[in-house]
């Protein structure tokens, strides 16, 4: 069976914008298109990812497929998409319904299983048997691949590393124990690691330790000063992130963490977190086990168009 090498169209649906793109027959990602996101509104949504197929009609084919990646889950059993941050997808069956709208093929995966998927394929992740994508932007997010197989967990769910309890009731700061409350999350836990794993997790951090408002921006630059509130702030951030992190990586063997998001392009920080895990995981390795991904930004289309390729070829892997 010849696998379909035909461009494909890629979208990236974020809680502002919609990205477009095309991945071309050679697997290379061309960037075309930005709009604002119609977030509340279905009908204008789909006006719009109409009018911008329309208008770059010209960079593939009439029975091109559509690729997306967006944030929140899809129901493997139903298709219907929840934990969406776009009010208009709420229990929408977006690849179904869209694809009536474009009369195309449309396949839509959460934007983290995306990213963890170009990983694998092509990025940091790539001749490693089990690859752990792990976003650490505004929230902590997550998404697993092994033997080149995206893994596809219970109602869709696989990677959410970010949804689990913190382990450590209180952090060492420059040798003084202190306590670290439980918050809740909103995803209606409580203590869950997203509250201060990611960027904003950072800031409230930084709030809890200091009763100070800083953004992550001005937190991760103060520690590479070395003022010393920032530097407390990371010396906390560090222990609390390493741990959920190294459980994650002994239960699911993998030898590769591939770190999207915006924290990712804050290299000394992502070293800083692979020595912190390192030293609380079964078995050491002489390399760097967590590292920045590749596709800092392109990821969620990449690993998309990489995904409706196989889904238009499952007899073929690889692809
Ligand atoms: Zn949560």
């Amino acid at each position: 069976m010849t696998p379909s090498l035909s461009p494909v169209i890629c979208f990236d649906l974020g809680g502002s914008f919609i990205k477009m793109g095309v991945m071309s027959d050679k697997n290379v990602l061309t960037l075309l298109d930005q709009q604002p996101i119609p977030a509340q509104d279905w009908r204008a949504f789909c006006v719009r990812v109409s009018a911008m197929i329309a208008r770059h009609a010209a960079e593939f084919a009439a029975d091109s497929p559509v690729a997306i990646s967006t944030a929140g889950i899809v129901s493997p059993l139903t298709g219907e998409m929840f934990a969406s941050n776009i009010p208009a997808f709420h229990q929408r069956r977006l690849a179904a319904e869209l694809g009536e709208v474009l009369q195309r093929k449309v396949i839509v995966h959460n934007d983290a299983d995306c990213f963890a998927l170009a990983e694998a394929e092509a990025g940091a992740g790539k001749g490693h048997k089990v690859v752990l994508g792990a976003i650490l932007g505004s929230g902590v997010g997550g998404g697993l691949v092994s033997d080149g197989r995206l893994v596809m967990g219970q109602n869709g769910l696989t990677g959410e590393w970010g949804h689990g309890p913190i382990t450590l009731t209180e952090v060492d700061i420059d040798g003084a124990r202190v306590p670290i409350p439980r918050l809740a999350c909103p995803c209606g836990q409580r203590g869950c690691l997203d509250t201060y794993g990611g960027a904003r997790g950072m800031e409230n951090l930084h709030r809890t330790l200091h009763g100070e408002s800083l953004s992550s921006k001005a937190i991760v630059t103060g520690w590479q000063q070395q003022q010393a509130r920032a530097q407390q702030t990371i010396q906390a951030w560090l222990q609390l992130v390493s741990e959920p992190l190294a459980y994650t990586i002994n239960i699911t063997g993998a030898s590769c963490v591939a770190v999207g998001g915006g924290l990712a392009s804050v290299t000394p920080l992502i070293a800083a977190l692979n020595d912190a895990v390192q030293r609380c995981i079964l078995r050491r390795t002489p390399y760097a086990l967590v590292v920045p991904g590749a596709f800092a930004h392109q990821g969620g289309m990449t690993g998309a168009a990489l995904l409706a390729r196989r889904a238009l070829a499952p007899a073929v892997r690889g692809l």
